[in-house]
């Protein structure tokens, strides 16, 4: 199986997902394309995914400083179509998976630990059992707002991305906030993906904890 680079800055591991400061993401102007928005100067297939405009944004993990809990929306979306791990980007079709009955392990936000609903929508891409329990190490808070779970089937839902209007072709919501959109919403060609957003289903709440005791 194979293991991106792995980077650590000031003593911490560099999520996989987390963009780093010389990835810019250039301005480019967004035109109306039929019932949607396209590029002014569109002209890769790699700007579109499903059909949705995707935000572009340069891909050189490493370079310059990164932006611990930020997340890079192609490799975000790579960990998400390809169920990567999001700290270490590899695989989560591991031993894991086989020996937790073809499950993968998510670690969702969630303040007091409320467990994931099921078919409950989510741009957090799945993570090892390894680094799982790293995170937990290295951030004793970490339990308290999040809920690990068991997840059997994590289903592509949609984008989360910028909404532009029709008319000005400016986003509707100020500030870069992100608005989900699912792939059957007209909704969806308005807006400048930014995430892929997947629903999960067969979730199983499980303590961290436990996990690593049995680890
Ligand atoms: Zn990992």
């Amino acid at each position: 199986m194979r293991t991106p680079r792995q980077f650590y800055w000031k003593g911490l591991h560099v999520p996989f997902i987390a963009p780093w400061s010389r990835e810019s993401s250039p301005v480019s102007a967004i035109i109306r394309v039929g019932q949607g928005i396209g590029y002014a100067d569109e002209f890769s297939a790699a700007d579109r995914r499903h059909g949705t405009l995707w935000i572009r944004q340069a891909a050189v993990r490493g370079a310059g400083d990164p932006e611990l809990a930020g997340v890079h929306p192609l490799r975000q979306r790579q960990a998400m179509s390809h169920m990567l791990c999001q700290v270490c980007g590899t695989s989560t079709f591991d031993s894991d998976f086989v020996r937790w009955g073809e499950r993968h392990l998510f670690l969702v936000r969630a303040v007091g630990g409320r467990p994931i609903g099921e078919g409950e929508r989510t741009t957090t891409p799945p993570v090892c059992r390894t680094c799982a329990i790293e995170s937990v190490g290295a951030c004793p808070h970490l339990r308290k707002g999040y809920t690990a779970a068991l997840v059997k089937r994590a289903q592509p839902w949609g984008v989360a991305g910028i909404v532009y209007d029709p008319l000005t072709l400016k986003p509707t919501i100020p500030d870069s906030r992100l608005t989900e959109a699912s792939f059957t919403s007209p909704l969806i060609r308005w807006t400048l993906a930014a995430r892929d957003v997947a629903t999960l289903h067969g979730c199983t709440t499980i303590d961290l904890a436990q996990l690593a005791v049995a680890a």
